[in-house]
Formats: C-alpha cells, structure tokens, sequence
C-alpha cells in the first residue's frame, strides 16, 4: 500500500517533469508565421529568457514539494502528527483541524521563501512584478487566514457527515458531494464581490466613448450591465485580463487597470465581446455542470480512501484517520486529474474558438487578432507550446492556432 502511494507520487512528479523539459525545448522553434509582428527580436529574447527562468525555478520548486512530501510520507510524520494533535484534544473534528492546520502551516512557511523568491526575484527581474513587500506580506496574510478559515469550515463540516455515515460510505460520498457543491455555488456567485474585494480595490469606469461603447455593445446582445469598473491589478502584475461576473442577464463587467492601458479602445471592446460570447454560449453554466461532477468523483474518491484504513496503518498511523485521508485522496487522485483534464480542457478550447468567433461577428477581425496579440506580448505567452502540454494543461488554444481560426473565418 505505501510504496503504491510513494510510487503515484514520483511517477505524477516525472511526467510532469517530462512534459515540462519538452514544452521547453520547443521554446527555440522559429515563431509561427502569423505571430511573427507579436514580439521584435529583443522582445523575443526577453520572452526566452523570462521561460527560461520560470521553468528552471518551477523544477526547483516543485522537486522541493516532492521531497517534502516524500518525507512526511516515508520518515512517519504524519504518524508523528497524529500522536501530538490527538494529544491537544479529544474531539475528533478539532483534532482533524489541528491535523490539517498544523500540517498545512508547514507547508505554506516552507513555500514562502519560494513565493518570495519567485516574485521578487524571478517575476522582478522581467519586469512583472509590481508588489511591494508590505503587498506581499498582507497578501500572504490574508491568504494564510482565509484558507485556514473557509477550509477549516469545509473540511469541519465534511467530517461532521463522515461521523454521521461512519457505516454508510455511499450516504457519505452523495451528503458530501452535496455539500461542496452548494459551497462552489456561493463561492461562485459571490467571488466578485467579496473576495477579489479583499485584494483589490474597484473603481468605475469613467463616462466616455469606451463606456458607452461596452455599454452598447451588452445591451444590443441583450445584456444589462450592473456595473462596470477598473480593477488595480497593475498593484500587482503588469498582466492583462477583464471578466464578468453575475448569473443571468445582470453582469458585472471589471477590466484591469492594465487593459486600458495597453489595449486600444476597438481592442478592449473586443476582448469583451469574447467574455460576453461565453455568456451566450453558455460556457459558465458548462462550467458550473462539469464542476459538479468532479466533485461527485471527488467525493466517491474520499469515501474510497476512508474505506481501507490499511491505507493510513501502512503509514504508521492508528487506523482510518480523517484528515490524513484527505492528503491520501490528493496524492491518489493527481494522476487521475491529469487523465481528467484531457477531455476537458479540450471542451474549454472548443468553447475559446467559439467565443473567438462570437467576437469577431459583432466586432472585427482586426480587433481580435490585434487584442490577441497585445495579450500574447504583455503575458509573454509561448508562441510554441508543445502539443502535449497543450492536449493536457491548455484551457486555451495556442494563439498560432487561435489567431489561425480567426483569418480563416
Ligand atoms: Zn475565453
């Protein structure tokens, strides 16, 4: 049973070391015809060497976790954990929590000179980052307690069920399964408002020909706009993005500061025709639908692992342990998320060419391709991904191919 576990663990870290070193090499490949006027030639070098150092650091990092991992696993810490948390109280749920928090604590403090050094070193020395120290630390900050809290609620709960249906394993999955759901549900439909709030501040769009323009556009396609606003992403990140947000006819739209200020009006009403072309297709509601499910084989794969307590004693522990469970299920279902995202992301890239060509019907094709490109430049997007990095991680389809469609039409 351990070495099965230890086994998934290596072999998931070497397939995506592997897939990893090939979309790498295809980095020096010549740029795709139809994305030659997206960088000069200084500008592709400066993309080179920004992947260059992503990728190596991105290994570091992630053999880092590896080790750590294998290391809790094989020196019997997890067991360790057990005995000390188990120690502090008698109350399955709080001991699970301790469990979890304690071990998470651990990992997140033994990520932050990574975090750190990826944005202020990595991210910094190609001119992306834009976060202060004091940004990061409260970043940090509240990231530390929003997982401790909102996790703690939904793993204090999940277990709550699992006491109720210790007997009933399939009571269990579909209680559980249920329950996460009407979770992503809220989370879903309050993101905009609550969370990203945390992190940014929101004004509104000034009255102007843009405005009125985006204001137009939504409304001809029967839309009503609740609000529009600029978000202070350039805080940040010198990246590009602008989404809705709301169910239905109401939306919410928010642009990054850094949209308007790199994108021209015809781009950025565009890029918005795009997001409002998954609306009509309804892409968000395919979204939600396929969520649902993976969490009802989520939900299954928990009950399987809090099925076999030979899974927990191999690892030293007392026996079926709820918490330890969940860091099984996570290691147990990489694999098997990987096979997942195959078909999906390839639903995904179907739904970005359609939302593609929705934009192009109601703006130009010269707005798209030239907002495409913009975007490719600002992210320093990879002109040539690998197929097989882009079979299994691309929820988008290369720009090559994206812009391709697009001429084509
Ligand atoms: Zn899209």
């Amino acid at each position: 049973m351990k070495w099965i576990v230890v086994g998934l663990l290596v072999l998931v870290y070497v397939f995506e070391l592997i897939v990893s070193l090939l979309n790498h090499r295809y980095r020096v490949k010549p740029i795709p015809d139809n994305l030659k006027d997206v960088y000069d030639e200084e500008g592709y070098q400066k993309w080179l060497a920004y992947s260059l150092d992503t990728h190596r650091f991105g290994l570091v990092k992630r053999g880092f976790n590896l080790l750590v991992m294998l290391g809790f696993l094989l020196f019997g810490l997890f067991a360790r954990l057990e005995v000390v948390t188990n120690s502090w109280t008698s109350n399955p749920i709080l001991s699970t929590l301790y469990f979890l928090g304690l071990f998470q604590t651990i990992m997140i403090v033994l990520g932050i000179p990574f975090k750190y050094y990826g944005m202020f070193f990595v991210e910094a020395r190609h001119g992306f980052n834009k976060a202060t120290r004091a940004t990061f630390t409260k970043d940090l900050f509240i990231q530390y307690v929003m997982t401790m809290v909102l996790g703690g609620l939904l793993v204090a709960g999940i277990h709550a069920v699992y006491l109720q249906f210790t007997d009933n394993l399939w009571t269990f999955i579909l209680a559980t399964w249920g329950i996460v759901t009407a979770v992503m549900i809220f989370i879903f439909a309050f993101l905009n408002k609550v969370f990203l709030r945390l992190f940014n501040k929101f004004t509104p769009l000034p009255e102007g020909t843009l405005r009125t323009r985006i204001e137009t556009l939504a409304t001809s396609l029967g839309f009503n706009i609740k609000s529009l606003s600029v978000m202070d992403a350039s805080k940040r990140s010198t990246k590009l993005n602008a989404f809705f947000t709301g169910i239905g006819k109401m939306k919410e739209v928010v642009l990054f500061d850094t949209l308007i200020e790199k994108m021209s009006e015809d781009e950025i009403v565009a890029v918005l025709a795009h997001e409002l072309g998954h609306a009509v297709n309804k892409d968000t509601w395919r979204m939600l639908f396929q969520q649902i499910i993976v969490i009802l084989l989520y939900a299954a794969g928990i009950g399987f692992v809090l099925g076999s307590s030979a899974l927990a004693t191999s690892f030293g522990l007392s026996g079926t342990h709820f918490g330890f469970a969940l860091i099984l299920f996570m290691i147990l279902f990489e694999p098997f998320e990987i096979l997942l995202s195959i078909p999906l992301s390839a639903l995904s890239r179907k739904a970005e060419y359609k939302a593609d060509q929705f934009a192009v019907s109601h703006t130009s094709k010269e707005a798209m391709i030239s907002a495409l490109k913009v975007l490719s430049r600002e992210d320093l997007v990879n002109l040539n991904p690998h197929p097989l990095a882009v079979i299994i991680y691309y929820s988008h389809p290369p720009m090559k191919e994206r812009i391709g469609a697009i001429e084509a039409l």
